[in-house]
């Protein structure tokens, strides 16, 4: 679609779920400016052909990605960031107004912002997944130091590569083999995800001190955060993370940053 107001957009397959429009159009609407964003349903094979036509489109500011693009899609625009040697996936991709592409991947720095105050230089983390979310989030424990890693996976082949990748000293399990003593448990699957199966998991091996974060955030309260809240664990829901990752592509965007004194009412929105 080609039109003058200036847009970007998420897209993504399936993409029903997503927040993001919601997020982006509550900021757009806060600060009076005149664009839009949208959803776009993008099957892998039609990837290619969308970013091709986007590239045309001077009004098309860019795009979210998300599952499963994330990785993809670093063939087909440029990375000036290193991105595809740092965390291996993409996020959002920004039209220049030349109409070269580029990729860069916001996720990291929107999950490190609610645990960033916390020393993680000796503490172990494991990580359920091995996607383009589980990536970001190896890039971004390396950064505060994380002192050991466990990935548990279905391929234990992707999650030895992302280990390799992010240069991190860990191990790696399958899904159903028993959870390791751990200071940080975190989802960075879709397991627990309305539509998906639960994530089964005994959380009896995790120290009452233990935090577990779960990327997921429909539902907000997924079936692991009721059971670590069960057990008193403290939680971090993927909330945090959704709107921290989205107010630095929002300025990629739209050149301007959103209104955070109305993240409350952003937040009440988006459990609504
Ligand atoms: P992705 O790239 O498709 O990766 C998903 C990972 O989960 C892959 O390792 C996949 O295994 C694994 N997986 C999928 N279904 C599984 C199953 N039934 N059993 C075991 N493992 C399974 O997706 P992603 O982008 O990493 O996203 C993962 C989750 O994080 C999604 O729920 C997404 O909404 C959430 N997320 C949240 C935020 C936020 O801001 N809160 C940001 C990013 C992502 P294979 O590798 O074997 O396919």
């Amino acid at each position: 679609m080609t039109t003058d107001i200036p847009y970007a957009e998420v897209i993504g397959d399936p993409i029903a779920h997503s927040k993001s429009p919601l997020i982006h159009k509550f900021w757009l609407e806060r600060l009076a400016m005149e664009a839009d964003y949208r959803v776009c349903h993008v099957t892998p094979d039609a990837l290619p052909g969308y970013i091709e036509q986007r590239r045309a489109d001077p009004a098309w500011r860019g795009c979210n990605v998300t599952i499963p693009h994330k990785i993809e899609i670093l063939d087909l625009v440029a990375d000036p960031g290193g991105v595809r040697d740092k965390i291996g996936a993409m996020n959002t991709i920004v039209r220049q107004a030349d109409g070269s592409l580029i990729g860069t991947n916001t996720d990291a720095a929107g999950f490190l912002a609610p645990i960033a105050d916390t020393d993680w230089s000796k503490k172990h983390a494991v990580v359920i997944g091995a996607g383009g979310a589980a990536r970001a989030v190896l890039f971004a424990l390396k950064q505060v130091g994380i002192g050991e890693i466990t990935i548990i996976a279905r391929s234990g082949l992707k999650a030895t590569g992302l280990l390799m990748q992010a240069s991190a000293k860990g191990s790696v399990l399958p899904m159903d083999a028993r959870l390791p003593e751990a200071d940080l448990l975190i989802n960075a699957s879709p397991l627990g995800m309305t539509g998906k199966p639960p994530l089964e998991i005994d959380l009896d091996p995790l120290p009452t001190d233990a935090l577990v974060y779960d990327l997921v955030y429909v539902p907000l309260e997924t079936g692991l955060l009721k059971a670590a809240k069960q057990r008193d664990l403290a939680v971090i829901d993927g909330l945090d993370m959704l709107i921290g990752q989205a107010a630095l592509a929002f300025e990629l965007f739209f050149g301007a940053t959103p209104p955070v004194e109305h993240d409350a009412e952003l937040k009440k929105l988006l459990i609504a």
